[in-house]
């Protein structure tokens, strides 16, 4: 199953693909993970992102289309993927289209995680405590929801026009946002 995930920082895209890959069988593929790995290696590409990243902006839409695509030569995403944090804007849709195109790959489904504000900004608040990222601090979670509403929600709506997308209520407990999702991909694997 080809599966990207969408929502807004704190939405709980890397906790329920997290899931979702031992369920499906096929990787979880995070952006914000490989960056953050470059990051910690202190590789050419991660000094450029570090700074970007900890003020909440997206990093080059370059460095993400050739991390992607290296990502996506390994043999294990033949079998399908969950790529959570991109696309990001409208040109990485594109651009995502365009690579599983040249893949000879189908996505099956855009899954939206809708979490209202109020609760993105608590959830948001709670994690910096528990894990404290650079960029959870109060000014890079302004700027990283700044970002969302202006260049990430309209991918939704690209989505929605192709007639790939689902929505599925991201509130409630763990399990039952991951049944929501389970059911509304994957009927016939949701029983029991
Ligand atoms: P969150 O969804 O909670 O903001 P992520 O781990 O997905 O966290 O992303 C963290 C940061 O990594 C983003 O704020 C951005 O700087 C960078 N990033 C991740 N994915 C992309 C992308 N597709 N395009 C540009 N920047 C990205």
């Amino acid at each position: 199953m080809r599966l990207v995930l969408l929502g807004a920082p704190g939405s709980g895209k890397g906790t329920q693909a997290a899931r979702l890959k031992e369920y499906l069988q096929v990787p979880h593929i995070s952006t914000g993970d490989l960056l953050r790995a470059e990051v910690a290696a202190g590789s050419a590409l991660g000094l450029q992102a570090k700074e970007v990243m900890a003020r909440g902006d997206l990093v080059s839409d370059e460095i993400l289309l050739g991390m992607l695509r290296d990502r996506f030569s390994r043999e294990d995403t033949k079998a399908g993927f969950i790529l959570d944090g991109y696309p990001r804007n409208l040109a990485q849709a594109a651009a995502l289209d365009e690579l599983l195109r040249s893949l000879g790959q189908k996505f099956d489904a855009a899954v939206q995680l809708a979490v209202d504000n109020e609760q993105i900004v608590e959830r948001l608040a709670g994690r910096a405590q528990a894990e404290g990222r650079a960029d959870d601090a109060p000014e890079a979670v302004r700027k990283r929801l700044q970002v969302y509403d202006q260049q990430t929600a309209p991918v939704i709506e690209f989505y929605r026009q192709h007639g790939q997308l689902t929505v599925v209520e991201g509130v409630g407990t763990l399990d039952e946002v991951f049944t929501r999702i389970v059911e509304a991909i994957a009927p016939e694997k949701a029983v029991g």
